[in-house]
């Protein structure tokens, strides 16, 4: 009977689609491998076998499997269960999920390739540039669209390439190629007519004129500790080389006369060395405590949380449970909200578990992801995971024990594009599917998460004292806004702040400033009018790069020099507006110029070893002064920094966000938290133009629970988690107007099904990316209403939208939980 497999694309399709297979390969197949199926015109794509079956579909045309990619599943069963439950709850495809899952070197790319036409002729004369093509191809009938843009550096290549395809002088060929190749070593053995003991000795007798080839041979026999018929080892033909110091000749006329063969052995890019790993520190009596608490709460209770202030050795807390996970024979997920922290995390890790370890996150080179995922799949598999949001994917065996790592980040949220999920959030799904635990650790909870922990849901461990009981730091408010009304503030610096970083610089510490990425894009003004460049397809503002000089979006990349005169007025002068990190980078180099000073902020690590080399350098103090976003506030745990300057708080309050609050406490808190660790009681500035604010004094006193106590209030009142569940709805549309239109009718049916609970459409802060248009709309449910009937209530409207005949361009999506 013939056979049939479901299967998920990694395209935006709300369900499965159904290929036959080849008669020859039906017993092979198993859900969870990967297949290359035709779909639309012309395309491949490596989908995944959800199921198989012999039922043919009956309201299409059933095409065949081309290719099986796998003898086995790479995906198990319970990886099933999660996709399906993160498409459900997010409201996205199980293809969205897939595509987030896996790394793409197991999703096999069709890259364009073009094809000469032998049988062109030409009617009318070419242009220059295809010529150019032409000639290229004539050279080499097939390449790539990216070879020829290399080859012929015409830029908009792609232009040029559809004219030559509408005269048919090219064609396109869709080609499958594997982006994900094994790394191979070359060894050496004895051929087999030479692989005996007799053999070889007569081979000494030959060789006697050949003095330097015997030398090799007999390096070979020495390293490969070959006895009898057999080598102990295998050799590397590099290394084989290197330590007999024979040159390649030497080693062809081996291969030449038939002694040496050559092979090549998949060898891993995972390094295995094995690591020299020392004990645990013990720990403290606080720790110690708290390290009991949390054995206790687990053992009732999936999840719990551990709040402890900064440097109380929340880490080491860590360490010893999962070493206890992992002498039970369990399997560890430790997650980060960013890379920058995973250098001096790995190091503390590795030092105590050593090979163990494994390391998963996006700045690695995808062959290396490819390869933990392998490995993850057999038996062999990683005992802890370190790793940001997407390790959640990995396969596992027999998970035991997931740490999530300051719990209260943002980041762990994936913003764009699908699956929008909180891998928080998720782990503790993916933790009650393996009977795994969870804990939660930070010095600053989030909120859903404290009350989920105050109210039952999650055990909650609290661990005041810091290790060594250093005390926090001294948290001195200044009011830059009295101090800028009497024009005394130098730039964005109060002297009260330049004061302690010169004292600082002058005692050989170190000094972290810090300035809040959010609301304040370095934008470029005309002086005159007020002229601010905007990009052509998006609704923002342009952010000024002032080393290459450029204006760039950040949502589509659209680029541009910086304009010589203003397009409005003609004014020549176009001022730095805003205060980004660069900035002040800049005028901390004027006031200190012995100063050494670095950035850390998206564009100074674009790569996993610029973040290293900041990272480094300032715990080597090599840097004197590290000015930084978010990413500085970020755990990281440095020993000489004796002052932090927190030089606009302003702008954090200021955000219109309801979590904006908590964000600005937090966010003060844990820069804070990186003053005076080791020797002595860190001083931390904090300038604001909201000196009453109660957050600032909250923030003083560290006074978390006040704050919190305040946010649920608010919550509550304005109908905010942790009371209720919001979902984004988001509309995009090319047609202003026509967009307007469609989010009217589809909050009326919003409305219609779950009345007061919806609020807008209204314009989201940006309003317009890539051409389109975008308006949102916000559902507000309560937090024991059942979700699953407010999913499909959401699914029918779009449904009903989309069947609408005006409405058919439409594009939603969601946002649930966002943040
Ligand atoms: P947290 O994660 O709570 O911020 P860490 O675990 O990073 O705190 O601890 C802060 C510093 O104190 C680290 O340098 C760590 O090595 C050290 N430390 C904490 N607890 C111990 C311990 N029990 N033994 C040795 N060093 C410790
Ligand atoms: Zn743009
Ligand atoms: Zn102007």
């Amino acid at each position: 009977m013939r056979k049939y497999v479901d299967v998920i694309l990694p395209l935006p399709l709300p369900r499965t689609f159904t290929y036959s297979l080849p008669e020859d390969i039906v017993e092979e197949i198993e859900p969870g491998c990967r297949v290359v199926v035709p779909f639309g015109r012309k395309k491949y794509y490596t989908a995944i076998v959800h199921s198989i079956h012999s039922n043919a579909p009956t309201d299409y045309e059933v095409k065949e499997v081309t290719t099986i990619l796998d003898p086995s599943p790479i995906l198990l069963p319970k990886q099933f269960t999660f996709w399906k439950w993160l498409a459900d709850y997010y409201l996205c495809t199980q293809g969205d999920v897939y595509k987030a899952a896996l790394p793409s070197g197991m999703k096999i790319e069709s890259e364009t390739i073009v094809e000469y036409n032998p049988d062109f002729e030409a009617d009318e004369r070419l242009t220059d540039k295809e010529q150019l093509i032409l000639d290229l191809l004539a050279g080499e009938p097939e390449q790539s669209v990216t070879y020829l843009e290399k080859a012929s550096k015409i830029k908009n290549i792609l232009n040029v390439v559809k004219a030559l395809l509408d005269k048919e002088a090219i064609f396109v060929k869709e080609e499958l190629r594997k982006t994900y190749k094994p790394k191979t070593e070359a060894r050496v053995r004895l051929a087999e007519p030479v692989a005996t003991e007799e053999r070889i000795k007569s081979l000494f007798d030959e060789l006697e004129r050949a003095p330097k080839q015997l030398a090799l041979l007999m390096k070979y026999i020495e390293l490969s500790g070959f006895m009898g018929t057999k080598a102990l080892k295998e050799v590397a033909k590099n290394e084989l080389l290197q330590r007999s110091g024979a040159s390649p000749a030497v080693f062809n006329g081996l291969v030449e006369k038939g002694i040496f063969e050559v092979y090549h052995h998949e060898v891993g890019r995972l390094k295995r060395q094995e690591i020299e790993t020392v004990e645990l520190n013990p720990l403290n009596d606080f720790q110690q405590q708290a390290h009991d608490k949390v054995v206790e709460q687990l053992q009732e209770k999936n999840v719990c949380l551990l709040h402890g202030v900064t440097s109380s050795g929340k880490t080491e807390i860590y360490i010893h449970l999962i070493a206890e996970a992992i002498r039970q024979g369990k399997q560890v997920l430790y997650l980060l909200p960013e890379i920058a922290l995973t250098t001096q995390i790995t190091e503390r890790l590795k030092r105590v578990f050593g090979s163990r370890l494994g390391i998963y996150h996006s700045k690695f080179p995808d062959a290396e992801r490819v390869e933990i995922w392998q490995k993850q799949l057999t038996e062999k598999g990683y005992d802890i995971i370190l790793g940001v949001r997407s390790s959640i994917f990995l396969p596992f065996r027999d998970l035991g024990l997931i740490i999530v790592d300051e719990e209260h980040e943002n980041t762990y949220k994936q913003q764009d594009p699908a699956p929008r999920y909180h891998a928080r959030n998720a782990a503790i799904v993916l933790a009650s599917l393996y009977g795994a635990k969870v804990l939660l650790g930070t010095a600053t909870p989030s909120i859903e998460t404290y009350y989920n922990a105050t109210t039952g849901k999650y055990g909650l461990v609290e661990l005041k004292e810091r290790y060594k009981e250093i005390q926090l730091p001294e948290i001195v408010p200044v009011d830059i806004k009295e101090l800028a009304r009497k024009k005394r503030m130098t730039g964005q610096f109060s002297r009260l702040l330049l004061g302690e970083i010169k004292d600082a610089l002058d005692k050989k510490e170190q000094v972290i400033l810090f300035q809040n990425r959010r609301g304040f894009a370095p934008m470029i003004e005309c002086r005159t009018c007020g002229w601010v460049p905007k990009c052509k397809n998006c609704d923002v503002s342009l952010t000024y790069h002032k080393k290459i000089n450029q204006l760039t979006c950040h949502y589509c990349g659209y680029t541009i020099p910086l304009p010589r005169s203003c397009p409005a007025c003609e004014g020549i002068e176009m001022i730095n507006r805003g205060f980004g990190t660069e900035k002040i980078e800049d005028d901390i180099k004027l006031i200190f110029p012995e100063a050494r000073v670095a950035r850390m902020d998206l564009d100074t690590t674009r790569t996993r070893s610029a973040y290293e080399k900041i990272i480094s350098d300032f715990e080597q103090a090599k840097t004197d002064i590290l000015i930084g976003t978010q990413m500085v506030s970020k755990g990281l745990d440095f020993d000489h920094v004796s002052v932090v300057g927190i030089l606009n708080a302003d702008t954090m309050m200021n955000y219109p966000d309801f979590r904006a609050y908590e964000r600005a406490f937090q966010l003060m808190a844990q820069v804070a938290g990186r003053a005076g660790r080791k020797n002595k009681r860190g001083k931390v500035i904090l300038q604001t133009k909201s000196i009453d604010h109660p957050i600032i004094d909250q923030v003083i006193k560290n006074n978390y629970e006040e704050m919190v106590m305040n946010q649920l209030a608010e919550r509550q009142m304005f109908h905010y988690p942790p009371y209720y569940r919001l979902v984004y709805v988001y509309l995009k549309n090319k047609n202003a107007a026509l967009l307007e239109q469609m989010a009217r009718v589809m909050a009326e049916k919003l409305r219609a099904v779950f009345g007061s609970r919806v609020w807008g459409p209204a314009d989201p802060p940006v309003a317009r990316v890539q051409l389109l248009y975008i308006k949102k709309i916000i559902v507000k449910v309560e937090v024991n209403a059942p979700m699953n009937r407010a999913r499909d209530l959401l699914r029918q409207v779009q449904r009903e939208m989309l069947m609408d005949e005006r409405f058919k361009s439409l594009i939603v999506y969601y946002d649930v939980d966002p943040m």
